[in-house]
């Protein structure tokens, strides 16, 4: 039995659990899952949430009900890739070994990489829209602002 370890659970990493799932032979080979998160964030949604268009919940589902039942899903954190060893530490400790990795972790902003942005005012005056914390935050800043000078700076992405 060889083993298929796919690191992120979220749009690319469950596209391709259930695109292998269906193709190869369940007899062969075992796919293991991996995700820090059990909730699936529907990222386009983040848009509308300050405008009030989508709640927050509008936006969350399970991340289960996108995955295969006979492929194994864990709920943990990925610390390190051991690439010499095909190994993956998480963060329990356990290590999974495999015969092929897939990275589908995704990207964040950084904001921290814009000297200003993420200090005192972070989340006060300042906000991403672009995570669900920072969505949800400029929302709430939104429905009581009075107007006045709005400005939009794009940020890093790592
Ligand atoms: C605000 C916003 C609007 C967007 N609008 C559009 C749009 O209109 N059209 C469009 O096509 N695309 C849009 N996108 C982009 C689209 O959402 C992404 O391209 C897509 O989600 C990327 O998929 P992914 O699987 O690479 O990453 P993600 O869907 O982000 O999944 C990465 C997963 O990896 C997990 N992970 C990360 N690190 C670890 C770790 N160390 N251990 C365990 N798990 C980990 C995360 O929990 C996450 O579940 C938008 C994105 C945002 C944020």
């Amino acid at each position: 039995m060889k083993n298929i370890l796919i690191l992120g659970a979220g749009t690319a990493g469950s596209m391709m659990a259930n695109k292998l799932y269906r193709s190869l032979n369940k007899d062969l080979w075992k796919i293991t899952l991996i995700d820090k998160d059990e909730n699936h964030y529907y990222q386009p949604g983040f848009l509308f949430i300050p405008f009030g268009i989508y709640a927050p919940e509008d936006v969350i589902k399970p991340k289960r009900e996108f995955i295969p039942k006979g492929v194994d899903f864990i709920i943990n954190e990925v610390q390190q890739i051991i690439n010499e060893k095909n190994e993956v530490l998480l963060k329990d400790g356990v290590v999974l070994n495999y015969d092929i990795l897939i990275v589908a972790t995704g990207t964040v902003p950084v904001p921290e990489e814009t000297p200003g942005l993420k200090e005192e005012l972070w989340y006060k005056d300042i906000f991403d829209f672009y995570t669900f914390e920072g969505t949800t935050q400029l929302a709430k800043k939104l429905e009581n602002w009075q107007g006045g000078r709005l400005v939009i700076n794009l940020c890093a992405i790592r």
